[in-house]
């Protein structure tokens, strides 16, 4: 299975890709993950990446393809993945098209999660994330068992720099000019489904699992 989750920011991309990877025995390849965890150590890449990411623009195209590719070259990405973050604009989907052709795959099931703006800008701004594992959390939707603390490796939990309400609009200025557009790119490509994402995660959740039922009858969910 090759999933690629579309969905502007807030709309549960990361929180879904990681519980779907999960179920599915896959890896969950999330492009502002791998630059968050780049800008924490310092690496050249997160010094070019970080102003963009602060201030909410796209990190250059030339920047995150090479290090998309580099990671979808991993073992463990041979089975399927869940890929989250990337495509961001056309010129990425097109790249990507032909990353995949390369490597002799295609895209399984594309999946838009759809969110209105007053539920995203609700969710971002009090989304909290674990430093270590990503897991993330929410102050009131979805709040971990203690305070600060992530419920599953332990670790503190900190607010993205970008999750400020002033950097969120422009982050959704970003998505409606670069990214909206591939939604119509994809859906003309095929295998594509939209799921309401304003519903309650776990709705969402097991939503995308029919769907990838129905792509791959013979997708078990791991214990
Ligand atoms: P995300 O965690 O997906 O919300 O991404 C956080 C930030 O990382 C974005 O606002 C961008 O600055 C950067 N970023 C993540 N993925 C991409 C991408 N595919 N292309 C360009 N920038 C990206």
């Amino acid at each position: 299975m090759k999933i690629i989750l579309l969905g502007p920011p807030g709309a549960g991309k990361g929180t879904q890709a990681k519980k779907l990877a999960q179920k599915l025995g896959l890896p969950h390849i999330s492009t502002g993950d791998i630059l968050r965890q780049n800008v924490s150590q310092s690496s050249g890449l997160g010094k070019e990446a970080q102003g963009y990411m602060t201030k909410g623009e796209l990190v250059p195209d030339q920047l995150v393809t090479s290090m998309l590719i580099d990671r979808l070259k991993q073992p463990d990405c041979l089975n399927g993945f869940i890929l989250d973050g990337y495509p961001r604009n056309l010129a990425q989907a097109k790249t990507l098209n032909e990353v995949f052709q390369n490597m002799g795959i295609d895209a399984s099931l594309v999946i838009y999660l759809d969110a209105s703006e007053n539920i995203i800008i609700q969710r971002i701004c009090g989304r909290l994330v674990c430093k270590k594992c990503q897991a993330n959390f929410h102050v009131t939707n979805m709040p971990p068992k203690k305070e600060g603390i992530c419920d599953y490796c332990r670790a503190e939990l900190y607010q993205r720099v970008d999750d400020t309400q002033d950097t969120v609009k422009n982050r959704l200025n970003v998505y409606h000019k670069e990214t909206s557009g591939l939604i119509e790119y994809y859906r003309q490509k095929g295998n594509f489904y939209t799921l309401n994402a304003d519903e309650d995660a776990d709705i969402v959740l097991s939503q995308m699992f029919e769907l990838v039922q129905k792509t791959n009858g013979s997708a078990k969910i791991q214990s």
